[in-house]
């Protein structure tokens, strides 16, 4: 009997996936001075306020910060492609791949808008066969 679908799983615990819901970037939000950072901590390093963090929905739309075309990988990596810092509206800098672009310096613009669009984690599973979500960034018109 075929086992019941199992539930995609995401590839980083600040990617959040609600029942029913749209997925999204979760991120620590001072309650002091609304510094927003990715990753679990508990003092805030702007203002040095302790035990002051809550959990804050990221945006989907950012900017590009920076990249770097890799060209080298781990086998079973398809190569080239676009690593990527973006800096979200409203606070947050996250790193992922940039996708739907060509990997040629030419085409990727430092500060051009991005969004987050969220997939299947190029149909790689887990040793139990559990399948993943992942986050990547893509070019947006405006
Ligand atoms: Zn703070």
């Amino acid at each position: 009997m075929a086992e019941a679908a199992k539930q995609p799983l995401p590839v980083v615990p600040f990617l959040k996936l609600p029942e029913g819901g749209d997925p999204y970037l979760e991120g620590l939000k001072c309650k002091q001075c609304s510094a927003v950072y990715v990753g679990d901590r508990s003092h805030c390093s702007k203002c040095g306020a302790r035990d002051s963090m809550q959990p804050t929905r990221l945006s989907n739309r950012g900017s590009l910060y920076v990249f770097s075309i890799v060209h080298r990988s781990f086998p079973g990596v398809e190569v080239p492609y676009v690593s990527a810092i973006v800096d979200l509206e409203g606070g947050g800098t996250v790193k992922g791949n940039l996708i739907n672009v060509e990997p040629s310096p030419e085409k990727i613009k430092l500060g051009m808008p991005v969004e987050v669009v969220f997939k299947d984690a190029l149909g790689r599973k887990d040793r139990e066969g559990n399948s993943y979500v992942s986050y990547f960034f893509q070019p947006r018109a405006n």
